[in-house]
């Protein structure tokens, strides 16, 4: 068996626990109870609220009146409630263990972060508000720009791109103006194999031409294969340091002064900026640009779906390029520069309609200050040693990627420790989903074969490291004692079996049609 040929999800009722054959007869497993979708719940025609009667209004729509129910289900407020916590259950959380995830660092979001930007003075502006009535959100902006700033050792800062990937995206813009300015547009950009397919995909965005520069075998950009790409039609490179193996780059102060012989500019992608905050300045490198994922390094919340943030910092070749808004010290008070004349006449535009995620902002903010500058060296410090405790350990039974030397942030491991037992990489990490586990990243970077990156963070305790190495090596174990059916099957105690990633990310299914008789009949026309 491979990937995906377990096919669509199982229901619960259909799990065979491992142990002891039993299943329950509701599809609930113990105190975690089974849950429809909210539509699927035979509830029309009630409500949880008591409002009087609308009073008959005149209606301009005429034939647009809607002629059957909206088809809202009917819950009350407990229902609604359980509904919504029953369903938080089904998901793995980063308050309920530990998130191996590799390539995302951060896994904690302060509650004094939430406090912080529930503030009212923060949470409840409007982004139109007049500039003298929004002084301490512009200061706070300030603030974060200043520390962003002296982290990098980079003298300008874009604010408002709101993820990694748009971050890149603002990066390579600045670069394309300043290339523009010179009246020398290039049309090449230059991303080593390893890359976060982010990288790839935004310099296609921007309308370049994507080159892959090749992997010397102890994981880093191989320095000839990158000597021979450049060339005059070179736009920029872009690598990621500590790069996507989990090493650091040794030889970046060389690739920046070969991409700035050859014109071009050194895009750097800080995702991974979590493993050398405080200790060492991108900037000082030869960085040119580099995005900041807030929820990677600072602590904000990551993604789904919600509001991010990827501030850029740009080198003093690319600042003049920076998109608007920034926020500036005036004559009463701190003002935005909005338009892109005067001091701003080079500014390639705006990456979006006002100034980025104030609320992320002042969560990072609040992580910065409450760390201070010691305390975030520390981070990096503190995240590099876990990860190699996690190295260590694990490599007794499981096979590290690049054996040599310590890692960074994240220990990479690849599948020849699996050969023979007919368990894959998926399948382990379906198993330690059992164990109560989020699977690590898997099958990337895709030039290590079967890859598992293992990413534990600065905040994890020794005790909470045992306990998650002690459960690999277990299963590792389980693995090459032959007991393959842990694997094939795993995972037999979540919600949902095997899904066909495939057709989830091709075909997902968004939309919800009733069943006859589920929903009720149309209504009659009036
Ligand atoms: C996460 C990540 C990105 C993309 O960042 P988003 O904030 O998710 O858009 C880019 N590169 C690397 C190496 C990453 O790990």
């Amino acid at each position: 068996m491979t990937m995906q040929t377990v096919g669509r999800p199982t229901r619960p009722e259909d799990v065979q626990p491992l142990d002891t054959g039993f299943a329950s007869l509701t599809g609930g497993r113990g105190l975690l109870q089974d849950e429809a979708l909210i539509f699927e719940r035979d509830g029309w025609g009630k409500t949880g609220v008591d409002l009087p009667a609308a009073d008959a209004t005149a209606d301009d729509l005429g034939d647009l009146v809607r002629k059957s129910p909206i088809g809202l289900p009917g819950l009350s407020e407990p229902e609604a409630m359980r509904h919504y916590v029953r369903l938080s259950q089904k998901n793995h959380a980063i308050d309920l263990a530990l998130y191996p995830l590799g390539s995302c660092t951060m896994k904690h979001n302060p509650r004094l972060n939430e406090k912080m930007a529930r503030l009212a003075g923060f949470a409840d502006l409007h982004p139109m508000a007049p500039l003298p009535t929004i002084q301490g959100a512009l200061t706070l902006m300030d603030r974060l720009s200043h520390w962003l700033k002296t982290l990098t050792g980079m003298p300008a800062v874009a604010l408002s791109p709101k993820a990694g990937a748009h971050g890149e995206l603002c990066g390579l813009l600045a670069i394309r103006a300043a290339h523009e300015a010179k009246g020398d547009p290039r049309r090449r950009v230059l991303v080593p194999t390893s890359a976060h397919g982010t990288n790839p995909a935004t310099a296609a965005f921007v309308g370049y031409s994507v080159t892959e520069i090749a992997q010397t075998d102890d994981g880093r950009v191989d320095l000839a294969d990158l000597e021979a790409k450049l060339g005059p039609d070179v736009a920029a490179i872009m690598v990621t340091n500590p790069n996507t193996c989990g090493l650091f780059e040794r030889d970046i102060i060389e690739i920046a002064r070969l991409t700035h012989a050859a014109g071009a500019y050194f895009y750097c992608d800080g995702a991974n900026f979590n493993a050398i905050v405080g200790r060492v300045r991108p900037g000082d490198l030869g960085v040119d640009a580099m995005h900041i994922n807030l929820h990677k390094t600072f602590s904000t919340p990551h993604g789904g779906g919600g509001p991010g943030a990827g501030p850029v910092v740009l080198s003093e070749a690319l600042a003049p390029f920076a998109p608007a808004p920034w926020v500036v010290h005036g004559h009463e008070g701190l003002t935005l520069v909005e338009e892109t004349v005067e001091e701003a006449a080079q500014a390639f535009g705006r990456m979006s309609a006002f100034h980025g995620q104030m609320g992320m902002f002042v969560r990072a903010y609040a992580y910065m200050r409450s760390h201070g500058a010691d305390g975030l060296r520390q981070v990096a410090e503190d995240a590099v040693l876990n990860a190699n405790y996690i190295k260590a350990r694990l490599s007794g039974v499981m096979t590290p990627a690049f054996p040599e030397g310590p890692c960074m942030h994240e220990a990479l491991f690849d599948d020849s420790w699996l050969e023979g037992t007919g368990v894959t990489t998926l399948d382990f990490a379906k198993a330690m989903i059992d164990e109560g586990f989020h699977p690590m990243t898997m099958y990337f970077p895709l030039v290590v074969h079967g890859a598992m990156l293992i990413e534990p963070t600065e905040t994890e305790s020794k005790q909470e490291l045992d306990r998650f190495c002690e459960a690999l090596i277990a299963l590792a174990q389980a693995a090459k004692a032959g007991d393959v059916d842990r694997f094939k099957g795993a995972p037999y105690l979540a919600p949902m079996r095997r899904l066909d990633e495939t057709l989830a990310a091709r075909k997902p299914r968004l939309i919800w049609k009733p069943e006859a008789g589920v929903a009720p009949a149309p209504l009659a026309a009036e």
